[in-house]
């Protein structure tokens, strides 16, 4: 069926068919001719990038009595960037609708202004729930008249934490209003929402109930977890054209990715909530004009941020809630376009990846990180790809190439090609000659973890004894050592009792259900570059002589795997004149590329 079809009217179809919308998209076929046909409420699952904002824009504006000049349709939206995107498209779908006043409401601008602009007239309202709820209760909207809501978002909207903001909002409208609920997941919470503020809804699910976007691939690489910045730089270098949000779980972790990629020479830089909101703009506004081919972005800030051809999704670390995942891989693959969500996982997350392929009902292919030579072929290609297709100005180049010619003419064409093409390739091949394997020997390092685990001691309380090779030497805190665990077991709460920390070993009482998990946690982990060993501990707390040999013991294991580690990384003599492709200043890397 088409638009017309559907029941779209003309002075709407004439509008969208100038924004090249030609046939209608899943989710626009199933909601428009309910929403155009029925007073009803709505819960409709759609990802981001199916076309839910005309599903729900279209029928919004068909259905205002432009004869009245109250504010009929609330739309709430979590974020300014997507709010000012759904007012833009409004605006642009209602091109040829004479009467229809759409205002943008949202944090981080005047309120004044905003207020003024309501007062002229607002038949519909888009806003974000923070400033609405601020305008409402400074009586300068007036929502007693709405007809429609719609709750754009609704997972993220409950996700920020604007469930009360919601609920005072909502009481301000009529109960006769129809409700209409756009979520890409549907968590409980949402479910509950659903039940409260909604009569009866409709229920409609584009494709299958929280799952990712059908044309996302998705796939990870199992590295060592001091491995995943050097991963992540294998996987940019084997997609020159990448164009990617990378996603990090915290705002410093995100500072540090995007800080090493701009110091390695890459176009990216880093998107958080500790950066003002013109800051942000700056970085969204380059990002969104290709001049950042990679954004390091926490969850909350890549929020709103509507680009939709992206080549890759990268979580730099997988999210704490595996439904965030969803949202993050939803950013590919938008409008038809083919997109693919990578996961650098270590051995202790792989876990996480069947917990995924449960909620998204697809399954993730594990890739083999790239080697240094595969690298370095892709690269050459790539630069055989751009020779192929430069713009060449003729008239300008033509004056000078007699003469070059005439100077190349001793080179055959291979020649030639080889020497131009060695001019950008060989500090690249430099850099990946001799760079390591980063892929995981899964089962060897599950091996070495067993082992490490094998004579974990419980007492009777059921606590077991961890040592690890960090002391005071390293200038270690108890309470630091507890932050690492729970960094690094995030998703368990760990009882942790005696901390014992002498010079160069601490051990420490754990429960004893949870010791292997925190031994596998820290397998393959760095401190300050130096490998982490956590294994069990042989000895009781009291006795002595038996401590003493288990340090000694200790002591030697630790210089054996630090000489091992330091020839696993860049091997010394590549170090000695040449830096590892993480030590690249911006200027070599420039150079280099
Ligand atoms: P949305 O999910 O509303 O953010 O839409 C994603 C993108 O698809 C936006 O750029 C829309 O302009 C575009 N779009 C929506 N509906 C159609 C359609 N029927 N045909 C072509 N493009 C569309």
């Amino acid at each position: 069926m088409n638009f017309e079809e559907l029941g779209i009217e003309d002075r709407l179809l004439r509008a969208i068919t100038e924004m090249g919308f030609e046939k209608p998209m899943p989710v626009q076929e199933q909601v428009l001719p309910l929403l155009l046909t029925h007073e009803t409420d709505l819960v409709a699952l759609a990802q981001t990038g199916t076309g839910k904002t005309a599903a729900f824009g279209l029928p919004a504006i068909q259905r205002l009595d432009l004869q009245s000049p109250a504010t009929e349709v609330l739309i709430l939206s979590p974020t300014r960037e997507l709010c000012l995107q759904i007012a833009k498209d409004l605006k642009q779908y209602s091109k040829y609708v004479d009467g229809c006043s759409v205002v943008a409401v949202y944090g981080g601008a005047s309120i004044d202004v905003q207020k003024k602009e309501v007062q002229k007239g607002a038949k519909i309202i888009v806003a974000t729930p923070g400033r609405i709820h601020d305008m409402v209760r400074r009586r300068f909207v007036d929502l007693s008249q709405v007809k429609v809501t719609v709750l754009d978002e609704a997972d993220e909207m409950l996700d920020m934490g604007f469930k009360d903001d919601l609920d005072a909002i909502l009481e301000q409208t009529p109960d006769t209003k129809n409700t209409w609920l756009f979520s890409a997941t549907m968590p409980d919470e949402v479910a509950r929402i659903a039940k409260g503020y909604m009569n009866n809804p409709q229920e409609i699910t584009v494709g299958t109930r929280n799952s990712g976007a059908q044309n996302v691939k998705h796939c990870y690489y199992l590295v060592q977890a001091k491995d995943r910045y050097l991963a992540l730089k294998r996987i940019a270098d084997y997609n020159p054209n990448i164009y990617a949000i990378i996603f990090c779980r915290t705002r410093t972790e995100t500072q540090e990715v995007a800080t090493a990629l701009i110091r390695d020479g890459y176009n990216a830089d880093a998107l958080h909530g500790d950066l003002s909101q013109p800051q942000r703009d700056h970085v969204m506004n380059r990002f969104r004009c290709k001049n950042l081919q990679m954004l390091v972005a926490t969850d909350v800030a890549a929020r709103g941020l509507d680009v939709s051809n992206l080549t890759h999704v990268i979580n730099y670390n997988l999210p704490d809630e595996i439904e965030v995942y969803t949202h993050r891989s939803g950013r590919t693959g938008r409008a038809d376009k083919t997109g693919i969500s990578i996961a650098i996982v270590n051995l202790r997350e792989k876990h996480k990846i069947k917990k995924i392929e449960a909620i998204i009902k697809k399954k993730f292919e594990q890739l083999p990180i790239p080697t240094g030579m595969e690298v370095c072929q892709k690269q050459f290609f790539n630069m055989i790809h751009r020779v192929e297709h430069v713009d060449v100005n003729y008239d300008e180049i033509n004056p000078f190439i007699g003469e070059v010619v005439k100077q190349l003419e001793w080179m055959d064409k291979e020649e030639l090609i080889r020497r131009f093409v060695s001019i950008e390739f060989n500090r690249f091949l430099e850099y990946y000659r001799n760079a390591p394997d980063l892929n995981v020997k899964e089962k060897e390092e599950r091996k070495a973890i067993e082992k490490k685990a094998k004579s974990t001691v419980h007492d009777d309380s059921g606590m077991a004894r961890l040592i690890i090779n960090l002391g005071y030497k390293d200038k270690i805190q108890p309470q630091r050592l507890i932050g690492m665990i729970n960094d690094r077991c995030r998703d368990t709460k760990i009882k942790i009792g005696k901390i014992d920390i002498s010079e160069l070993f601490t051990y420490i009482d754990v429960d004893g259900n949870y010791a292997n998990d925190i031994i596998e946690a820290f397998h393959g982990e760095s401190y300050r570059g130096r490998p982490l060993i956590v294994q069990a501990a042989k000895s009781k707390r009291k006795d002595k002589d038996e401590r003493r040999r288990e340090e000694k013991e200790f002591r030697k294991q630790r210089n054996e795997h630090q000489q091992r580690n330091s020839h696993d990384d860049y091997p010394r003599s590549h170090k000695k004149d040449k830096k590892r492709p993480d030590e690249r200043s911006r200027g070599d890397r420039k150079k280099h590329r």
